[in-house]
């Protein structure tokens, strides 16, 4: 049985996809669905392993890569590039553009927080990147520490 939520988040999406042309499919929608419902961020094997249990069907780890791919280039989710997991986009049901994210991960509990960067700190950053004759190719920051929750419980 879905989740109340997780159900609402599918529709949302679903009408979105359909709206922008993206097809997506019955298998692409189980895997955000479970992506939603673990509400963390999963491995490619985890996930295949996670579609098994759940939807009573082997996907090849192939087949889960190209739907992941899929789901990075509809934005509804993120791939954290430090560790090679995946996970679902915290402004997936919103409708105004997607700022350049940062994560916030957690060392202790593993939880991760997706925080825009503002637009100002953004230039900053570009500007001081450019100085040295770099090409930014992907734009994503992935900072680790302790999150208030587990500080809480030091
Ligand atoms: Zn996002
Ligand atoms: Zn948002
Ligand atoms: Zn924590």
């Amino acid at each position: 049985m879905l989740d109340k939520n997780t159900q609402q988040i599918l529709q949302l999406v679903q009408q979105r996809c359909q709206q922008k042309n993206l097809r997506l499919t019955s298998k692409r929608s189980n895997v955000l669905q479970l992506m939603l419902d673990e509400n963390k961020p999963l491995s490619a094997y985890d996930i295949m392993a996670s579609y098994q249990i759940y939807f009573q069907e082997s996907i090849s780890v192939v087949s889960i890569y190209r739907m992941l791919n899929f789901l990075i280039q509809a934005q509804l989710i993120h791939k954290l590039l430090s560790s090679n997991k995946y996970l679902v986009c915290s402004h997936i049901t919103c409708s105004h553009v997607h700022e350049i994210p940062q994560f916030l991960i957690c060392n202790t509990c593993h939880q991760v927080e997706e925080v825009g960067i503002g637009k100002s700190l953004v230039s900053e950053l570009e500007a001081n990147i450019v100085s040295t004759g770099f090409k930014l190719q992907r734009q994503q920051l992935e900072l680790y520490g302790i999150c208030s929750d587990c500080q809480h419980l030091q």
